[in-house]
């Protein structure tokens, strides 16, 4: 049962997770204040984690983890990508990139 809800935590505030503890209706009530607190810890630790500072943003990738090639593939090519920056770069590849170009980060601009 502490499975589903360390799956849940994300989404659940500690006053939420008190009172499914406390909540004699509830199958959950057997769960310790402990627990709940140490899934409360896990949820925050994860939430963190998973923040990208502004620094860490910037970073690209190389072309070659992006799988760029200097020519389009099934018509599709970087002018028409929405991380296209004209007239020779990109929001998340590293180096020059060509407006004929294409990698597997392709987002067709709307
Ligand atoms: S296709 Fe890839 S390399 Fe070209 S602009 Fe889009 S994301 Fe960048």
């Amino acid at each position: 049962m502490n499975a589903v809800v360390v799956g849940s935590v994300a989404a659940t505030t500690v006053s939420q997770m008190e009172w499914i503890m406390n909540n004699r209706s509830n199958d959950r009530r057997d769960m310790s204040r402990r627990g709940v607190l140490v899934c409360a810890a896990l949820a925050i630790g994860a939430a963190a984690a998973s923040a990208v500072s502004p620094a860490a943003a910037q970073q690209k990738i190389g072309q070659a983890d992006a799988k760029y090639q200097p020519g389009p593939k099934n018509n599709r090519r970087c002018s028409g990508c929405y991380n296209f920056q004209p007239p020779g770069a990109c929001k998340f590849v590293q180096g020059d990139i060509s407006p004929d170009g294409w990698c597997q980060l392709f987002v067709p601009k709307t």
